[in-house]
């Protein structure tokens, strides 16, 4: 059986947190709702020390923005953003419409139909996720969405270049600066300036997250894609600076993101959690990290890797890394998880930034029913049928008919019955 050498103290705080998000975000949607661009206004000052008449960007803006990164920055962006088409194209390809004479003069089938309109919220409260930007913008264009716009929040009060920059050039149509819930409920509801999107896409802090949670119904939502996870398994094989260096890089998102080891080895164990005081001694963002740690951060020894996969789909994490020597063994076996980040010389920074996987991947459990943003979340799969001889019409229509009658529905039978007389020449033999 496996034990936990360190474990998570933080679920009462979690709770708590999520039941204050959720009474905030209530509020604040319905006060959106009743007194729009007024309140939005409000609450972009109040949280984002931001304020003006009209949240969209002029051409000039955006391009000022783009000016002002270097040439590599650029690139590198430019780098990014082809991965992620590439991959995104890669993954449109294999969806394919379908037809079919299911029986003889009947045929069913169904198109991927794209979305008219999507909203993608690019996060950047803490730091300036642009990389969001290329998830969200370049995925939706991929799948055919005509209108793709974008919010982000300002950073610290001002225009985030490369979040801009990164947003124009994965192609949105319009860009806003606006964050939060104000940016949630602007792009699902509607304002003067904003008109309202199909789906909402795109990570976020509790806030982002618990909004278009609550706007679901309204518009449609990716996935409950909040604070980042993240679960490493690992084995002898690696060693302890390579663990603590890989959950750091994810749990300083913000202090309410996990990270879990979980290794059958009780000497990597020990010696990651040293290694992980060590680092946070020295890493700039120790800030956030630090709290995640101590409260939400877990370190599980297993016995075996059968029992390590077992633990792994019952967290079902947004990242999953796995470093050890088999690493395919939790490929094949494996059933819940957001993204795999398979064998030590990849990892989730890698899916995060610029590989090519999305990095919008479902948080607190969602990994059991979705995978993460891709381009069939914003085609539509829509069904038609074609009864093509009188025959066909006619037997359909005699089952249908005595189904109808089961339910006593009437009007229903009444198509049926109507259609055996006329394709059939009979009633219906009951
Ligand atoms: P953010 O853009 O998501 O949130 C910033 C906004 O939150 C601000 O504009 C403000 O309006 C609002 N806000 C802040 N405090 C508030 C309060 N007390 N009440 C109401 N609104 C408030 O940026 P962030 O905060 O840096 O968070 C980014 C998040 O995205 C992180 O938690 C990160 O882990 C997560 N993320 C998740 C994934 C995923 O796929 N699951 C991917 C990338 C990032």
């Amino acid at each position: 059986m496996a034990h936990w050498i360190k474990k998570s103290v933080g679920m009462d705080i979690r709770s708590n947190n999520d039941r204050k998000v959720r009474d905030i975000v209530e509020t604040t949607l319905a006060d959106i709702e009743q007194n729009g661009d007024t309140a939005i206004r409000k609450l972009s000052v109040k949280f984002d020390n931001w304020d003006r008449e009209d949240y969209r960007l002029s051409s000039a803006e955006i391009q000022a923005c783009i000016d002002s990164l270097s040439p590599q920055a650029l690139k590198d962006i430019e780098f990014a953003q082809k991965q992620v088409r590439h991959f995104a194209q890669i993954q449109r390809n294999s969806i394919q419409d379908a037809e079919e004479e299911t029986l003889p003069g009947v045929i069913l089938g169904h198109k991927n139909l794209p979305l008219n309109s999507a909203g993608c919220y690019v996060p950047g409260g803490k730091y300036p996720l642009l990389a969001s930007a290329h998830m969200s913008v370049i995925t939706a264009k991929v799948a055919g969405v005509p209108r793709v716009i974008t919010c982000a929040p300002p950073f610290e009060g001002k225009l985030a270049p490369a979040i801009v920059a990164a947003q124009a050039m994965a192609g949105a149509d319009e860009i806003y600066a606006l964050g939060g819930i104000q940016a949630i409920g602007a792009m699902a509801l509607g304002t003067k300036s904003i008109s309202p999107v199909d789906i909402l896409v795109g990570p976020g802090n509790a806030f982002v997250a618990e909004a278009k949670r609550q706007m679901f119904g309204r518009v449609g939502i990716d996935l409950f894609a909040g604070p980042t996870e993240t679960l490493i398994i690992a084995d002898e094989s690696v060693d302890a600076e390579l663990c603590a260096t890989d959950i750091l890089g994810q749990i300083e998102h913000g202090p309410d993101s996990p990270g879990i080891l979980l290794t059958n080895s009780e000497k990597l164990a020990r010696e990651t959690i040293s290694e992980i005081e060590r680092l946070l001694k020295i890493l700039p963002t120790a800030e956030h990290a630090r709290i995640a740690w101590e409260n939400f951060g877990e370190v599980i020894v297993a016995e075996s890797y059968d029992e390590m996969v077992s633990i792994a789909d019952d967290i079902a994490s947004e990242h999953v890394q796995v470093m050890t020597v088999d690493p395919d063994f939790f490929l094949n076996k494996m059933t819940n998880y957001g993204a795999l980040f398979l064998g030590p010389r990849t990892n989730v920074a890698y899916g995060d930034k610029a590989i090519g996987t999305n990095h919008t991947l479902p948080t607190k459990k969602a990994a059991r029913y979705t995978g993460g943003l891709w381009v069939g979340k914003f085609l539509k799969t829509c069904t038609y049928q074609k009864v093509m001889t009188d025959e066909a019409s006619a037997l359909i229509g005699e089952y249908c008919s005595r189904l109808c009658d089961l339910e006593g529905f009437s009007g229903h039978g009444e198509q049926a019955n109507i259609r055996v007389r006329r394709y059939g020449h009979r009633d219906v033999p009951y």
